[in-house]
């Protein structure tokens, strides 16, 4: 019988020298078939690396491998459960703490929903499932959208790495990832090396790095097949960017001079070498812009030779598909993969599908997968979680991961759809974070209610041609009674009129019935929404980047909570304009 457990981690080292797609997704279709016999096998393999250590002693599994053991013993947990370890980890405690073999590395993920970064540990083989998720999405994106001898345009960037109290080297995840050697050859086997140099992506101002990544995408211009970022939040805030600066960027080709705004010398150095004087290929950019309208389809023109783009695009990052759109014109937008900086869940491998539809099949030899139902807990208990083989199609569950770098049971905190089958594994439609953002009284709103509050709000908008940039909530709990305070920042100044009708329209668009009952009894105050000056999202953004994160990963945080007082601030200096709702007067 094939080990697909030791498969996966020899085709990685193959891939090194030769990519077979084909090869890659044989492999996947071989595993998927058997998902809840690999499912036992992947638990079996991490609980015999890991059964000596300490946490998992403690519960008394004994040496036992079978999940009805492992589910008996070991309780589920969250992230604020295994800090004390994580800690101990990163403070340099050498002994089996979470894994047999130690941690040399931790990761800190983006900690959007409480507002500061969070450590997880990371390991060589979170790496390996990094790039057998990678290969896995990119051998059946290739059989649609083949590529051959390309550049990626990628927006990626590296957060300030630092060591731990214990000597660990401590990054974002995705610093982790671009900084592991694996990465480049593997993106370059899949034929998209990044067009930018090392120096770009490391450097330690992120927005030199994005002036300097937008400058050799015009440099390689004709080479570029793919613009990518994790996140999809970062290539529009690239283009918005872009829109900006695109005249010195230009300035910058015809003479053949790097702007100065580029002051890291690793990096001025890097893209001297790269740039050159070259006054006809500036006319032509130039002369492209002058046939654009509003920059509708900019990715293409600029790129010729682009296939796609690509970049997680579900959840948090639906809100900047207009724009993307707009950008992207005829081009295809295709979401990149479901993970987290706690390990990776699962590929897209319906590249064709539009974001809003994309689903993540589950490799189930990368971690040991539990789902916990949403629905039936109306005794008031928490659901008993059922295995990846046991969920039904149209449920939500959320999800709880095993992996092979230290987590046992760890509640994850997203809401996943089940919304068919890749042969025996789900197909997952991401739905939201579990945690509610906003809740004053018996109302249940989440980050997706708010979403489409503010989606069915902003089409008041259209009538002056303009958008909502970015938003995020606020419970003020300072009046009596409390209520919600949506932010926005608008492409554009409107007018009293509309947006009092679109602050009316976001307190009737919540329509989850506790909050509709609290409005009508009064118990519930009027929605407000304030209006923040233009740039007050790339200040969070900023904002975010000085506690360690990394643009790559940054997502706009949607509730604003009460401790998080540095982040109101910024909001509230920055406030404009404010209304409050009369929908229930
Ligand atoms: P981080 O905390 O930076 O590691 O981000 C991980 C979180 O990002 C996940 O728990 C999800 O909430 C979100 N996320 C990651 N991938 C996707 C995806 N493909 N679609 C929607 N949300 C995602």
């Amino acid at each position: 019988m094939i080990n697909f457990l030791f498969l996966s981690a020899k085709i990685v080292e193959k891939i090194e020298m030769r990519f077979d797609p084909e090869e890659v997704i044989e492999e996947f279709e071989a595993l998927t078939k058997e998902a809840g016999k690999i499912q036992e096998e992947t638990l079996k393999k991490i609980l015999e690396e890991n059964g000596g250590t300490g946490y998992l002693q403690q519960w008394g599994l004994n040496g036992r491998t079978d999940s009805e053991s492992f589910k008996d013993c070991v309780p589920l947990v969250t992230h604020k459960d295994l800090e004390p370890y994580i800690q101990r980890i990163a403070d340099g405690d050498l002994s089996p703490v979470l894994t047999g073999k130690p941690i040399t590395t931790i990761s800190l993920s983006s900690g959007t929903t409480q507002g500061r970064p969070k450590f997880v540990p990371f390991n060589d083989e979170l790496m390996e499932s990094t790039m057998q998720i990678f290969k896995t999405s990119f051998a059946f994106r290739n059989r649609e959208f083949p590529i051959e001898n390309g550049k990626a345009l990628q927006f990626i960037y590296s957060s300030k790495q630092f060591k731990t109290k214990g000597g660990l080297a401590a990054g974002t995840a995705t610093t982790n990832v671009y900084r592991n050697a694996h990465f480049k050859k593997t993106m370059k086997a899949m034929q998209t090396p990044c067009c930018s140099p090392d120096e770009v992506i490391f450097g330690p101002d992120f927005h030199q790095s994005l002036y300097c990544h937008l400058l050799c995408g015009l440099i390689f211009c004709d080479d570029v097949q793919v613009i990518s970022s994790t996140f999809a939040h970062s290539i529009v805030h690239a283009f918005r960017t872009f829109e900006q600066v695109w005249e010195e960027l230009v300035s910058d080709i015809r003479e053949g001079v790097l702007s100065s705004r580029v002051t890291v010398p690793s990096m001025r150095s890097a893209m001297l070498k790269l740039l050159k004087h070259d006054p006809e290929k500036a006319d032509t950019i130039y002369n492209k812009f002058l046939g654009l309208s509003n920059w509708y389809g900019l990715i293409p023109v600029l790129f010729p030779n682009a296939r796609y783009i690509y970049g997680i695009m579900t959840g948090s990052m639906e809100p900047y598909l207009k724009k993307l759109r707009h950008y992207a014109g005829e081009l295809p937008l295709l979401s990149a993969d479901y993970g987290s900086s706690e390990g990776w869940i699962g590929a897209n491998v319906n590249p064709k599908l539009p974001p809003e539809l994309v689903t993540y099949a589950v490799l189930p030899n990368i971690g040991y997968f539990e789902f916990i139902p949403l629905r039936g807990n109306l005794d008031g208990l928490e659901p008993t979680p059922v295995g990846l083989a046991e969920v039904k199609r149209g449920e939500e569950y959320e999800i709880v991961v095993t992996n092979f770098a230290g987590l046992y049971r760890y509640r994850l905190g997203d809401v996943v759809k089940i919304k068919g089958f890749h042969n025996a594994t789900p197909e997952l439609q991401f739905i939201c974070r579990r945690n509610l953002l906003l809740s004053i009284n018996i109302d249940k709103n989440t980050e997706k209610d708010l979403q489409l509050a503010v989606e069915e709000a902003a089409r008041h908008l259209v009538r002056e041609m303009l958008e909502v940039v970015d938003f995020t909530s606020h419970v003020n709990f300072e009046t009596d009674p409390g209520h919600y305070v949506v932010f926005w920042e608008l492409s554009g100044e409107a007018s009293d009129e509309t947006l009092q009708e679109c602050c009316n329209c976001l307190d009737k668009s919540f329509v989850d019935a506790g909050y509709v009952g609290s409005r009508k009894a009064k118990v519930i105050g009027p929605l407000e929404l304030r209006v923040v000056k233009r740039g007050t999202f790339h200040k969070i953004l900023d904002h975010f980047v000085g506690l360690g994160g990394a643009v790559s990963q940054f997502k706009t945080p949607r509730c604003v909570g009460q401790n998080n007082s540095r982040l109101l601030q910024i909001l509230c200096y920055d406030v404009v304009k404010s209304y409050f709702s009369t929908a229930y007067c």
